[in-house]
């Protein structure tokens, strides 16, 4: 006997189920009823997270869906890593103006990424307006071991994974700002389009490090947001900051611009104390992640440059949705 048919879906559903139910063999109930059920891994507290990207105000209008899946994804699974905690699922609220071919390409970047860290997409919300990409992240790690701003001490070296600037230089480029030569653009733009979230350097930092920050506003600004929670200041080593070979040709203004204030990083910015400097090498060389110790962490307020016996405050600006 044939199987009887089953009734049509709206538009709604039938792209809910299109685009973005996939199994989820790590959840107890996932996409599908009015919440999904959860059972946090055993002895483990949970970290959640949620960031939205605004057509028009996070990325162009026309973005590649594809890399827009993955970053919205990627800004998020950021945040969690500066938390130190394992990723474990997500939740996806879009409003879109239409239902196309966009969302389908949207979805694997998101899934595409989300495999690639065991995540799994849990939930959400569709609404139909102007393009606007939520996304709730939730993880999971040992009590006591997350990164917290508010642990940083006086005494700490502070610590950068990668580099900082290039996204900041790329969409400089891309507003017409600046002039990028055609082989220093694809990196530029990957970094900008294509970020890479530093979970497993997180997830290495745990019991290392005291203190962490993804820098997503601006290395400086993020910074302070670390000495403001933990009570302390930060001396900055402008010398030691790592810069991409682009910007050994660029105006200082620019280079400091872009590798201290610029913004979509996406780096871990955190404090160890000094004496875990070898085990922090030995991380770096091990997952192969570039680390560089990049000032430390004084008694006072605010972020400082300068001569350390006698620093000076620093300021730059980052990214301020209200300025
Ligand atoms: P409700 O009306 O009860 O809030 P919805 O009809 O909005 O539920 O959604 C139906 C199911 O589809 C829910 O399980 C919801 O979590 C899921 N869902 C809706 N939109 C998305 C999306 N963009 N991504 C993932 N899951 C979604
Ligand atoms: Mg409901």
């Amino acid at each position: 006997m044939a199987a009887a048919p089953r009734p049509a879906l709206s538009a709604e559903f039938a792209l809910i189920e299109r685009c973005f139910t996939r199994p989820t063999p790590h959840t107890l109930l996932g996409i599908g009823d009015d919440a999904a059920l959860l059972a946090p891994p055993a002895g483990e507290v949970l970290a959640i997270t949620t960031d939205t990207l605004v057509s028009g105000v996070h990325f162009f209008a026309d973005a590649d869906p594809y890399l827009l899946g993955r970053k919205a994804l990627a800004v998020n699974l950021s945040d969690l890593a500066a938390m130190a905690a394992t990723p474990r699922w997500a939740l996806l609220a879009l409003t879109l103006p239409q239902v196309d071919d966009w969302c389908r390409s949207f979805a694997q970047g998101l899934h595409e990424l989300a495999a690639e860290h065991t995540v799994e997409l849990i939930g959400g919300d569709t609404t139909h307006g102007p393009l606007s990409i939520t996304i709730t992240a939730i993880g999971s790690v040992p009590p006591g071991q997350s990164l917290r701003r508010d642990a940083a001490r006086a005494g700490d070296d502070i610590w950068l994974s990668g580099r900082t600037g290039e996204a900041a230089l790329a969409l400089r480029w891309l507003q017409g700002q600046i002039q990028l030569s055609a082989a220093d653009q694809p990196a530029c733009l990957q970094r900008l389009h294509n970020p890479i979230p530093r979970v497993e350097l997180a997830l290495a930092l745990r019991g290392l490090a005291h203190a962490a920050i993804d820098v997503s506003d601006g290395l400086v600004q993020d910074l302070g947001h670390i000495c403001r929670r933990s009570g302390v200041a930060a001396w900055l080593d402008l010398a030691a900051i790592p810069r991409a070979p682009v910007f050994s040709n660029l105006p200082a203004t620019l280079q400091q611009q872009c590798l201290l204030g610029g913004g979509d990083d996406y780096e871990l910015l955190f404090t160890a104390p000094a004496t875990r400097s070898a085990e922090l090498a030995a991380v770096a060389q091990a997952l192969r992640c570039p680390l560089t110790r990049i000032g430390r962490i004084i008694p006072g307020s605010g972020v400082q440059a300068g001569p350390l016996d006698a620093p000076h405050p620093l300021d730059m600006p980052g990214y301020d949705h209200f300025a």
